[in-house]
């Protein structure tokens, strides 16, 4: 059981990690070995303190050496589901399970939008982890939304398992060709069923029968991850020490809602950081 499991390696999760790493707590941290896509992909920052005008790529590898100098770990794994057990928390990333007595949520804001369709169908045939469910598809027909190149060995995983694969990526070139995949270039208007997934709309207008579908995204949206966190039209709602709805539950950073700043994604991982240590102190460990 960790103290606390921190889900995103962007700015909010570094500084919540550094400053709960520094203050002795067992941490695990999800996200990935990249850090953040989006401070990469910033071509220059000149309102973060202390480092002058930096590139992205400049001020993310800073994020990732101070992370390794403490000798901060990240698990590069998607978080695809948390449940909340009361008095602690179980988190499944790519098949496995952790458990940990807090959890921050600094995921970033989501900006990919679901699919029609998507969410009602969510675990009836629509799934966000090839791992754990690739295995209820050996031998059927399948669709597969590939949001990302990092993610093109969860789409030959499943192409491995399935009979056929209907492959949707999210950008080119694409660097999946085998015999039992099939690539889509019309966009996905909706994904249809009344009990489980049986098809897909396609802005063609052509209907692809599926047994499932896989999204497989770099997000998931917050109220998916964890069901029953109380949101702000698509931000979590969180009060001044970044606690959500949910006991034991903090949130930081872009996830939180606007201004979306590297600063502000700081400040607030910090003041999770500083409740969550609150929050344990004054929280017995019952597990
Ligand atoms: C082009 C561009 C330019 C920008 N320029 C500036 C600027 O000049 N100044 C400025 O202050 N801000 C700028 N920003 C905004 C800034 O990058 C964001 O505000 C900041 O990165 C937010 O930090 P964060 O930690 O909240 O989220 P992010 O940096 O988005 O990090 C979120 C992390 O969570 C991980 N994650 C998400 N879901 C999961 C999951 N389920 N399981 C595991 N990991 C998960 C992601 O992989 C990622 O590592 C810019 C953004 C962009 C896109």
């Amino acid at each position: 059981m960790f103290d606390t499991a921190i889900i995103g390696t962007g700015p909010a999760g570094l500084s919540a990690a550094l400053t709960l790493k520094m203050r002795g707590k067992d941490l695990i941290w999800f996200g990935s070995d990249q850090f953040s896509g989006k401070v990469e992909k910033s071509e220059k920052i000149g309102n973060y303190p202390g480092v002058g005008m930096v590139t992205g790529q400049e001020l993310n590898e800073r994020f990732r050496q101070q992370a390794a100098e403490l000798d901060l770990k990240v698990t590069d794994r998607m978080v695809t589901n948390i449940t909340d057990m009361g008095s602690y928390f179980m988190l499944l990333a790519d098949n496995e399970v952790y458990e940990a007595r807090s959890v921050l949520l600094s995921t970033g804001v989501v900006a990919s939008k679901t699919f029609p369709g998507e969410e009602a169908l969510l675990g009836r045939g629509v799934s966000y982890c090839a791992t754990c469910d690739g295995m209820f598809y050996k031998g059927k027909t399948i669709a597969v939304f590939c949001g990302a190149a990092r993610y093109e060995h969860e789409v030959n995983y499943l192409a491995d398992l399935a009979s056929k694969v209907y492959l949707m990526p999210a950008y080119r070139p694409c660097g999946i060709s085998r015999d039992n995949v099939e690539l889509i270039t019309s966009p996905i208007k909706e994904v249809m069923g009344t009990t489980r997934v049986t098809a897909l709309r396609l802005g063609s207008g052509e209907e692809l029968p599926v047994d499932g579908f896989f999204c497989l995204r770099g997000a998931i949206a917050p109220a998916t991850l964890l069901p029953g966190l109380k949101l702000n039209g698509p931000h979590i709602e969180t009060d001044r020490q970044q606690a959500t709805n949910i006991a034991g539950c903090f949130a930081a950073g872009d996830c939180t809602g606007t201004p979306y700043q590297i600063a502000k994604a700081v400040g607030e991982g910090n003041i999770a950081a500083h409740a969550i240590l609150d929050y344990l102190a004054e929280t017995p460990d019952t597990k």
